[in-house]
C-alpha cells in the first residue's frame, strides 16, 4: 500500500523507533503515547484491519503475540500489560494497517472507554 504509513514504517523508506523487528513483524514506539510503554506491533504485510484476518494471513498472527510476550519479558513487564487494537472507526482505529497496541506501566481501567 504506497500510500501507508505504517506500510512505509515497515519497509524502513521513514525511520522509527524500533523495538523488535524480524522478516515479517515490527515493533516501536507510538509517536503519541498512552501509557509509560505503548509499543505499536504490526505485521511488516499490509492487513488494513483485525476483520481482514483469515487463513490465508493469520500465521502472522501468533507470530505478533510470540513477539508481544518476547518483548514483554525483555522489559520486565510479562506480568503487567494490556494489548489493544481498534477495529474500525467507531472503535478508535485511526491507521488502517493492522496493529497491536502493547502498553505497561499504569494501571488500566475495564471495561476500556
Ligand atoms: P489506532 O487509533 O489506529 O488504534 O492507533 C494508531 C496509533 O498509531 C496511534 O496511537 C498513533 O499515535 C500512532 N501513530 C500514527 N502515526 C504514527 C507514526 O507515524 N509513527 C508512530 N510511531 N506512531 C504513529
Ligand atoms: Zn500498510
Amino acid at each position: 500500500m504506497s500510500d501507508c504509513i505504517f506500510c512505509k514504517l515497515a519497509s524502513g523508506e521513514i525511520p522509527t523507533n524500533k523495538v523488535y523487528e524480524d522478516d515479517t513483524v515490527l515493533a516501536f514506539h507510538d509517536m503519541d503515547p498512552q501509557a509509560p510503554t505503548h509499543i505499536l506491533v504490526i505485521p511488516k504485510a499490509h492487513i488494513a484491519s483485525a476483520s481482514e484476518i483469515d487463513e490465508s494471513n493469520s500465521t502472522v498472527i501468533a507470530h505478533i503475540f510470540e513477539v508481544i510476550a518476547k518483548i514483554a519479558a525483555e522489559n520486565g513487564f510479562e506480568n503487567d500489560f494490556r494489548v489493544v487494537n481498534n477495529c474500525g472507526a467507531r472503535a478508535g482505529q485511526t491507521v488502517h494497517h493492522l496493529h497491536f497496541h502493547l502498553m505497561s506501566g499504569r494501571e488500566f481501567t475495564w471495561p476500556a472507554g
